[in-house]
């Protein structure tokens, strides 16, 4: 008793969540600290009471604290349910069912499905040798879509060319806080055809809370509204909201796990490459490397078995490789042990 779409849907599939055993979890690309002590002090002042309150569908508040750390206005503000549903109400805001979207053929998979959920056609482009974008290709198109720095390959480049096309464009910001680069928010905002998606999931720490949001012009934003209007109205729950504004406030604590990450980052990519697992520079919170026999599948298994998880995607130019996020260090450590005794 499904409909054809329902029936024909090929879903995301997530990482890995084992209940079985206690794994060293390195395959979502969930920060291995916890959120800011101020999240925890707003979880225990909770006012239990005024949950039988809907939440403030507009998010105002928690919109005014991104509006100042992106420096534009509340107007340029949209607030979802993890960016991942953010992400989906923008494909249905912005593109048509006439026109393909173009992506790289390396990207989030989340890209395909929710162009197959709401019936729109795409086209990936190839990712240069380098896994660079291939930046002629994407254009001309009904749409483009981009992660920046990209995943799984965790490169980031200059993608401001993007902002001030006549095509629509989204730009995938999950990880820009572990990387080098600029974010493209406030040009986004002062943009027509731009918007950029962040996350409160991987450098806030707030993957359970499900928080993400988008920054863009005005007409964009509306457009957002309309479609979150349309399907959830009170799509970000109370106690979400007064959870990222105070991470959000805590710049400090941010400031320390994102150095905290990055260093352990680096660290391990050398790490890596010294055992043979050739890998580039991220600038995300988890690597790419190939494995030396070129199997990444038997490597994956082998992880497993000794209690680590890592990501391994059956999947074009991705099979010989494992996404390992950036843990501890002593949870590198123990994967590092694991390696080396495997490659010996
Ligand atoms: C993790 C991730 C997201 C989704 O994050 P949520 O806010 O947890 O839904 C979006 N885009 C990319 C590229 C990601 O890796």
């Amino acid at each position: 008793m499904l409909s054809q779409m329902a029936k024909n849907l090929v879903p995301y599939t997530a990482g890995e969540q084992p209940r079985d055993r206690k794994y060293i979890k390195l395959n979502t690309n969930e920060n291995p600290y916890p959120p800011s002590p101020s999240v925890q002090a707003v979880l225990r002042g909770a006012d239990y009471a005024a949950l039988r309150l809907y939440p403030d569908l507009d998010c105002t508040e928690l919109r005014d604290e991104i509006a100042k750390k992106e420096g534009v206005k509340r107007e340029n503000v949209f607030v979802g349910n993890g960016s991942d549903e953010v992400l989906a109400f923008a494909f249905a805001a912005l593109f048509d069912k006439e026109k393909p979207v173009r992506f790289a053929d390396v990207t989030y998979s989340f890209y395909p499905v929710y162009c197959a959920l709401f019936g729109l056609s795409y086209q990936t482009v190839p990712l240069t040798q380098n896994f660079l974008l291939n930046r002629k290709e994407l254009c001309g198109g009904g749409g483009i879509v981009i992660a920046n720095p990209n995943a799984p390959t965790g490169l980031y480049e200059n993608v401001s060319e993007f902002v001030g096309m006549n095509v629509p464009v989204i730009i995938d910001e999950a990880y820009i806080d572990f990387s080098r680069g600029q974010s493209l928010a406030t040009a986004a905002a002062n943009s027509q055809n731009a918007v950029v998606v962040k996350t409160f999931s991987k450098s806030y720490a707030l993957a359970g809370m499900r928080c993400g949001y988008a920054v863009a012009g005005a007409e964009i934003i509306d457009g957002l509204n309309r479609v979150k209007n349309a399907f959830n109205s009170y799509s970000v729950n109370t106690v979400t909201q007064a959870a990222a504004m105070a991470a959000l406030r805590d710049k400090e604590y941010f400031n320390g796990r994102i150095a905290d990450v990055v260093r352990t980052r680096d660290a391990f990519c050398d790490t890596l490459n010294r055992l043979g697992y050739a890998c580039a520079p991220s600038q995300t919170n988890f690597l790419l490397a190939t494995v030396p026999d070129g199997n990444g599948e038997k490597a994956y298994r082998f992880l497993k078995e000794n209690g680590v998880l890592v990501r391994w995607f059956n999947a074009p130019r991705l099979s010989d490789k494992l996404r390992i996020t950036v843990g501890t260090d002593e949870e590198m450590d123990a994967l590092a042990s694991l390696l080396e005794r495997r490659e010996k």
